[in-house]
């Protein structure tokens, strides 16, 4: 395995995926140029009123990487390490996530540096406003349209259309994720664990694979890996372990699901449940199982722990739990890696459909939203599955090959320069 530099940012690691589908493209050297930049990144400073009295400075961002198939997309994440390197790499990987999806939206990402969880819900929501506020003139519902992401939620988007909305009229496509009360779309909330769950059914089917016979552990149990861990259960797949930021639980012989929301809603953690043994979460990465689901941060599978994961299936529900390094390694390995931009790909698209709605002012049923999800899904995954077969390659350099083509494609249409 080739250690890299440390100097190295997680955005110039993450172009070496990138540069991978231009050599598999042959892509001229013009339009690398323009997809390894981002557009536009912008930087604000947030001064919040805190609870005491005092005053407190947070550090936001907004980083547009690529607009050319449609407005900017991409959610807004509070968390220490939202610094512009991670903002502007996850900025990226919506450009390539929305063409995957075929949706049409380029890609952003938003970020405040902040712990959410040491915030009381008034300074949450001053935080929040006063962020929107700063970075509103580059926002749009034909221009740039955020929603949520970690340690951001539906309250949270409620807040952002409100002050947007104070400024510049009621906007609800303004962002998406919003509460159905306000203008939220049915299904958005577990759109992503769901959209996971319908990939890794579609690989088992293909695969030949019983899903009582299918073990999959979880890392992760916050708005993804909960809906995840329901569906999974719901259609029978044996769910032999999940974690979060407090550890994590494992039961070689299955989790019963009931009885693990019913300790989280008592407890608020996963750690602890009755009939488990405690785990790490490093422990979780690397348990006996047949399907491993990063669903939380980034950077967990690393050169440090890849070779101690024993799954050999890891689909990405988080975005870039696999750093590249540790991606080429397994794969060589002949591990199977469904790449983010492909496995949680469903809340992006039923955020599309949620900012459909909003701009038609027509809601679509519950039954509607599921069954345009699984078509868009279905399409993808057909894609990039059937390209991987009949060129013989990863997972992932199929999916950004097929994303990459895309918007490259749409650079030239444009006649961008
Ligand atoms: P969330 O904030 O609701 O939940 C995050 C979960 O991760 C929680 O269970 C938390 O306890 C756990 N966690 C936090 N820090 C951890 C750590 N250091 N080690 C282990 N676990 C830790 O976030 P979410 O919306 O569920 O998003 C999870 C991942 O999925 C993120 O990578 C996000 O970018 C990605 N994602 C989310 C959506 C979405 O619609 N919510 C869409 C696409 C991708």
């Amino acid at each position: 395995m080739t250690t890299m530099p440390q100097s190295r940012s997680r955005y110039d690691a993450s172009l070496s995926q990138f540069e991978r589908a231009a050599d598999l493209l042959g892509l001229d050297d013009e339009a690398r140029l323009i997809l390894s930049q981002p557009y536009r990144e912008l930087r604000v400073e947030v001064p919040v009123r805190m609870d005491d009295g005092s005053l407190r400075m947070f550090t936001g961002y907004r980083v547009q990487h690529n607009g050319a198939r449609g407005p900017y997309k991409g959610g807004v994440r509070y968390h220490p390490d939202a610094d512009l390197d991670e903002v502007r790499t996850l900025a990226a990987l919506m450009t390539w996530k929305c063409a995957l999806m075929d949706i049409p939206f380029g890609g952003a990402k938003g970020g405040v540096q902040c712990d959410p969880a040491s915030l009381s819900e008034s300074e949450l929501n001053r935080l929040t406003r006063r962020y929107t506020q700063n970075i509103s003139y580059i926002l749009g519902v034909n221009r740039d349209i955020p929603g949520p992401d970690m340690g951001t939620n539906a309250m949270t988007m409620a807040w952002m259309m409100d002050a947007y909305g104070q400024r510049y009229g009621y906007t609800p496509g303004i962002v998406t994720g919003k509460p159905v009360d306000l203008g939220g779309s049915y299904g958005r909330e577990e759109a992503t664990g769901h959209g996971v769950a319908y990939v890794i059914e579609q690989w088992c089917r293909d695969a030949g694979r019983d899903p009582a016979a299918t073990r999959v552990a979880i890392q992760g149990y916050g708005n993804v890996g909960r809906w995840l861990a329901r569906s999974l259960a719901k259609s029978g797949y044996t769910l032999v372990a999940v974690s979060d930021v407090s550890g994590g639980v494992y039961a070689g012989c299955g989790l019963d699901i009931e009885r693990l929301e019913g300790w989280v809603s008592e407890t608020h953690s996963v750690s602890g449940l009755p009939g488990g043994d405690a785990v790490s979460n490093a422990e979780v990465l690397c348990l006996p199982c047949d399907i491993l689901v990063p669903a939380a941060i980034g950077d967990v599978i690393t050169e440090a722990n890849c070779a101690s994961v024993r799954a050999p299936v890891i689909i990405e529900a988080a975005n870039h739990p696999v750093t590249p390094e540790a991606d080429v390694w397994l794969a060589e390995q002949g591990c199977t890696i469904v790449p983010d931009i492909l496995a949680n790909g469903g809340g992006v698209t039923v955020s599309y459909f949620e900012w459909t709605q909003n701009i038609q002012q027509f809601r679509w049923e519950a039954e509607k939203v599921t069954r345009e999800l699984e078509q868009t899904l279905r399409r993808a995954y057909e894609c990039v599955r059937d390209l991987a077969r009949r060129d013989g390659l990863s997972w992932r350099d199929a999916a950004m090959a097929t994303a990459v083509s895309r918007v490259a494609r749409a650079i030239e249409l444009r006649s961008y320069v």
